[in-house]
């Protein structure tokens, strides 16, 4: 795959530099059977370095796990070697089965079949908690 021109795809760019592998793991881009380039420490004029994700497919992204992991990023849509979809994210208000609760006494960890929810509850703070328990994520 030349990194450089994707003909159709999925670009997320302007990820902080460091949180590119996060995204990887979260979004379980290793499942898809598909050409992926991660970026890492891409030197950029507004960032200082960034991080960028190349996908060669033409997937639905949960936009959800991109904005709690990180919502400066930005996703590009691109078909037939044409930007035709940009989209700024925003961290979401909850986050269901992204990430799971870590507090061992948390109804989840018993409860195999309940979706992990966790709320956003301090925007500034970015701080999301378990809605069984409370605990931050
Ligand atoms: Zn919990």
């Amino acid at each position: 795959m030349n990194i450089d021109s994707i003909q159709n795809g999925v670009v997320i760019d302007h990820i902080t530099a460091g949180l590119g592998m996060r995204l990887y793991e979260l979004l379980d881009l290793a499942s898809l059977d598909a050409s992926i380039a991660l970026i890492k420490n891409v030197n950029s004029k507004k960032m200082g370095k960034k991080d960028i994700i190349k996908i060669d497919a033409n997937i639905e992204l949960n936009l959800d796990v991109i904005g709690f992991v990180d919502p400066d990023a930005t996703v590009n849509i691109i078909k037939d070697g044409v930007l035709v979809d940009k989209r700024c994210i925003d961290m979401p208000q909850t986050l269901t089965n992204v990430i799971k609760c870590k507090n061992p006494r948390c109804i989840t960890s018993c409860e195999q079949e309940l979706d992990h929810i966790f709320k956003l509850t301090d925007k500034e703070g970015k701080v999301y908690r378990c809605i069984y328990c409370e605990t931050k994520a």
